[in-house]
């Protein structure tokens, strides 16, 4: 693929695109005065697919006319309503369909799975993350370390990368397990890292924690939706994410997990995760459903669940495989503008397109504050990304709704703005 920095090049790659169309299956945001913005932000917050107004609305038409008796006659009845998600799910996760269930929300999916999973036992204490992990993450592990009685400054290790770099290869994370593997109960890894943007080989990270007697957990916040996943094969213990991101089921949208079918442990129970046949028995005795629908706590939120149907079904329509395509040559189109329009913005995003997803990270330099002011700068003139403390400015483009030209207008804004903040 050949790329220049003009709009005749980005208009030909549009044009060429075969899955063009499915930008106007989604809702567009627009500047205030009615212009519209290149949104470059997906990895934050998913644009709303069109048909999810629908689907909500058809929920609000249920309960406002069916009331209770929705959960067994509505279109789509709310007792089962995670049925509705499971294959799609299962489909980007790389996973049997049992082996998903879409529930909750992020960090309590995280804490739930760790109260099942990270079983501290003698010397074999520690968790292992990335150093720089999303600050919920870091959270929810040093507080399930604190809460079983144990400091997290000895079981929390957060592997660095070397000096200077600002990814960490996976031979470290094989290198760190051989060495110190021993002490180590379970290893937290993202899927694709929030801040970095970088993406890491999951089966090689599972296979090195396996090798070491470890837990392989993976946070997939950045990952699910955006690269392929094969979360069975790989053998991936757990894993967690939400909806909200590359996945475009709105702001606080239920979050989701996987648990390989392999296990059947002790977890934390509730009555939705009870088998379906008998949980309105009400009976004392807690009998899980089979598989990850058994890991559910509560009724599942109709209204926050509805969006992701319609998301799903774009997913399915277009196909990870056609959809990872046209990512590697969008944000590979990205990668070339920046390298042409913007000399003096640093990517610390891996180059390689497998070492990667939608994501690149920019890192400005400069004098204090010149980073957020050219961030400042690029959302005034209609490009949205965002901006992460203390110097990295955030781009997506998302291949369901993102085109060649607005990356050319995200680069090209980029480009203006750091001319004008030297
Ligand atoms: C987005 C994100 C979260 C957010 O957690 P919520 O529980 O959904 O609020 C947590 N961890 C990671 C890695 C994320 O990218």
């Amino acid at each position: 693929m050949t790329f220049e920095p003009t709009p005749q090049c980005a208009r030909r790659l549009d044009e060429g695109d075969p899955l063009r169309d499915f930008r106007e299956r989604f809702a567009l945001p627009r500047s205030a005065g009615g212009k519209p913005l290149a949104y470059l932000c997906g990895h934050s917050l998913g644009l709303m697919p069109l048909a999810a107004r629908g689907i909500v609305m058809e929920e609000l038409d249920d309960w406002a006319q069916l009331a209770v008796q929705g959960h067994e006659h509505a279109h789509r009845p709310w007792i089962p309503y995670h049925e509705n998600l499971r294959d799609g799910l299962a489909a980007l996760a790389g996973a049997r369909p049992g082996e998903v269930v879409a529930m909750s929300s992020l960090t309590v999916n995280l804490h739930l799975l760790l109260a099942a999973f990270y079983r501290p036992g003698g010397r074999r204490r520690r968790i292992l993350i990335e150093a720089g992990a999303f600050s919920s993450d870091r959270h929810a592990v040093a507080s399930q370390i604190a809460w079983r009685g144990l400091d997290p400054r000895d079981a929390l290790v957060e592997l660095a990368p070397k000096e200077g770099a600002d990814t960490i290869p996976e031979e470290s994370v094989e290198a760190y397990l051989k060495e110190h593997g021993a002490s180590v109960a379970l290893v937290l890894w993202p899927g694709v890292q929030y801040r970095t943007g970088q993406a890491f080989d999951l089966g090689r990270i599972a296979q090195a924690a396996h090798r070491a007697g470890c837990i392989a957990g993976f946070d997939l916040a950045h990952a699910i939706g955006n690269v392929p996943l094969a979360l069975h094969d790989i053998e991936a213990d757990f894993a967690v994410w939400c909806s909200y991101k590359y996945l475009n089921a709105g702001p606080g949208a239920i979050g989701g997990c996987f648990v390989h079918e392999r296990h059947d442990r002790p977890h934390l129970a509730g009555w939705w995760g009870h088998e379906p046949a008998t949980r309105f028995r009400m009976g004392p005795e807690f009998r899980p459903a089979t598989g990850a629908a058994g890991w559910q706590i509560s009724n599942p939120p109709i209204l926050s669940a509805a969006p992701l149907i319609a998301s799903l079904a774009l997913f399915g329509e277009a196909g990870l495989p056609r959809l990872r395509q046209k990512s590697v040559a969008l944000t590979g189109y990205l990668e070339y503008l920046l390298g042409r329009l913007t000399p003096g913005a640093q990517l610390i995003t891996p180059r390689a397109a497998d070492a990667r997803g939608c994501q690149l990270s920019v890192r400005i330099t400069g004098p204090q504050g010149r980073g957020r002011r050219i961030f400042d700068a690029l959302t005034a003139q209609g490009v949205i990304g965002d901006w992460r403390e203390p110097d990295t400015i955030r781009l997506a483009p998302i291949p369901l709704y993102n085109t060649f030209a607005e990356v050319l207008r995200g680069a090209e804004a980029l480009a203006q703005a750091l001319r004008l903040e030297p």
